[in-house]
């Protein structure tokens, strides 16, 4: 049975608070981990959330805003101490290779772990798997900043009563579907479109096109709302967004889980997030992020 769900290790922006970590989020995608914007403190909370180093195939950073970035340097090494035996690769703007050589080599560890610096200077895909497609898009921040998604492939859904009708069973479902045809039927006569799942993690940014493209059609939504909707001014002098906007977001790509995070200390109450964000004419599933909290992707339409 194959997992994908969100795990939440910090929801806080610029500082932690008593209650809110760094941010810090792992996919887990079937067998593979993905952890976005380690923040500072990462390392314990994947302790407290029960991630492990080896869990971790890929790192993904947005931009180098300390608190998206500063626990690099403890999970790093942390990988390194625990000898993880598979690469790991960690994608970030090129623009801040100078902050990821810091972090990475912040003090002396012996390296061990076969990390791989694939950074990001485009739109476009990052990499392929089995599994799904890694995408950047570019967002709109004081510091350049990414955003990321997966897009999973589309596949078939074989249909038990068509196969029936056609007299196929047994080996002969595995031969359709690998050969795309069967004593004339083809596969699309006994089997319909599965749509692939797609995760998209979109952090610090004002709108734009970026934060559009990358929500589309998502299962998941991973966005921030630093702001509530009367501080819209400085959300857009400082670059971020408000629950308000990214929940209308979500609502107009048609996001079918949408996750707030990334809050601002000044706001002591989390529900006054998700009132706005329903006040938005967002429809689907909310949550508004705590720290160490899991997220089960929706199940597939
Ligand atoms: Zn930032």
């Amino acid at each position: 049975m194959s997992v994908r769900e969100l795990v939440v290790l910090g929801t806080a922006s610029q500082v932690p608070t008593r209650h809110r970590n760094h941010n810090g989020y792992l996919l887990r995608w079937d067998g593979e981990g993905i952890l976005f914007d380690p923040g500072e403190g990462t390392q314990r909370q994947m302790l407290r959330a029960g991630v492990a180093a080896h869990d971790l195939n890929r790192i993904c950073v947005t931009h180098f805003h300390g608190d998206h970035c500063l626990g690099l340097a403890g999970v790093i090494q942390r990988v390194n101490l625990d000898k993880v035996p598979h690469e790991i690769t960690a994608h970030y703007p090129r623009s801040g290779q100078r902050f990821f050589d810091r972090l990475r080599y912040a003090t002396a560890y012996r390296e061990t772990v076969a990390l791989t610096e694939a950074p990001v200077d485009t739109d476009g895909p990052l990499a392929r798997t089995p599994g799904y497609t890694l995408e950047a898009r570019k967002l709109s921040h004081p510091v350049e900043a990414y955003g990321y998604r997966l897009v999973e492939p589309d596949g078939r859904r074989m249909l038990p009563d068509r196969l029936a009708a056609h007299g196929i069973k047994g080996p002969d479902v595995g031969r359709i579907q690998r050969e795309g045809t069967l004593g004339g039927v083809p596969l699309e006569e006994v089997s319909e479109v599965r749509r692939g799942q797609r995760f998209a993690f979109v952090m610090d940014t004002r709108l734009c096109d970026g934060v559009y493209a990358l929500a589309e059609g998502s299962d998941m939504l991973v966005i921030e709302s630093t702001f509530l909707d009367e501080d819209e001014e400085l959300a857009v002098d400082f670059g971020h967004l408000t629950a308000g906007q990214a929940a209308r977001v979500a609502r107009e790509t048609g996001v079918r889980h949408l996750v707030l995070t990334h809050f601002s200390q000044r706001y002591p109450e989390p529900e006054e997030f998700e009132r706005q964000a329903r006040a938005a004419g967002y429809e689907g599933e909310l949550t508004v992020a705590r720290d160490l909290q899991r997220v089960a992707l929706p199940k597939r339409r």
